[in-house]
């Protein structure tokens, strides 16, 4: 039981690699709430975490819009008190190249996947610094060290949530907050899922590991970032890609 009785909020949760981040820390002993813009699959997640005996909340968080995580956070804490671990998992793609690109799918990838992670670690911090501990862990990607055709909108917001990461970890490490990233290559995920059968075999082929990596391989990652043994780790980022990049 690497986190009993840890308190930790997901975004993004009720799906994918946040399920499994959820179902994950919930075995190690962690009280876990699930904040998702699906409210009703929230809940269903919340119900499946909570069958390994930790209390689990779901709240519906649009986490690019300022207003709804205030309003997430108070309901966090009053419903579960303090804030130990936070993963800034929810993001989005809206893929195409880059003279395609329209404005919104900018904005609206860079709104969900680097502000909300700023919105979020924001009011985190608030409550971290009082308890003068805590954790933040942030989902980049392996695209933001590589590029990738057709991402510019997904890797430039996968590029500043490393810049987001290690400015926390500098500017909060004498509060007792440490801020670390978990960069994935290609994991087996509704994201991943509709790309078409030619761009997955050509990125198979980029992979020394000759395989795409499970949702349990990133979940591995973030218990170990959160647990007790990586107190002494700040503003680094974990690779979780098969050798994808290295
Ligand atoms: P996913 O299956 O699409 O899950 C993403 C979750 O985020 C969904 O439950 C989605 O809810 C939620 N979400 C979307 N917009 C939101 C918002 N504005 N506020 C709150 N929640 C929101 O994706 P995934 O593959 O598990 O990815 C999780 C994280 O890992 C993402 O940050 C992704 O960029 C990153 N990542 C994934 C891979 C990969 O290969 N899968 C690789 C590298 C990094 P709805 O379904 O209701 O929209």
């Amino acid at each position: 039981m690497r986190l009993e009785g840890k308190n930790v909020l997901i975004t993004g949760a009720a799906q994918g690699i946040g399920k499994s981040v959820a179902l994950g820390m919930a075995k190690e002993g962690a009280n876990i709430a699930i904040a998702d813009l699906n409210i009703e699959s929230a809940q269903d997640t919340a119900r499946e975490v909570s069958a390994s005996g930790v209390k689990s909340i779901a709240i519906k968080l649009d986490v690019s819009k300022q207003d709804d995580v205030k309003a997430a956070f108070g309901v966090f804490t009053g419903e579960l008190g303090a804030l130990d671990i936070l993963v800034n998992n929810a993001g989005i793609t809206r893929d195409t190249v880059l003279l395609r690109m329209k404005e919104e799918d900018w904005d609206a990838v860079l709104n969900i996947n680097l502000k909300g992670s700023f919105l979020c670690s924001k009011e985190a911090i608030k409550i971290m610094v009082k308890q003068r501990s805590g954790k933040i862990i942030s989902i980049s990607s392996v695209v933001a060290f590589m590029g990738n055709p057709g991402q510019a909108n997904y890797s430039s917001s996968k590029a500043g949530l490393i810049g987001l990461t290690k400015t926390i970890a500098k500017e909060y490490a004498g509060r007792g907050i440490r801020a670390n990233a978990v960069a994935p290559g290609f994991i087996r995920t509704a994201m991943t899922d509709i790309l078409n059968d030619e761009v997955k075999n050509e990125m198979k082929k980029a992979i020394p590991l000759g395989q795409f990596g499970t949702p349990e391989d990133v979940t591995n990652a973030i218990i170990f970032l959160a647990s007790k043994e990586a107190d002494y780790i700040t503003g680094q980022v974990i690779h979780v890609n098969g050798g994808m990049y290295m």
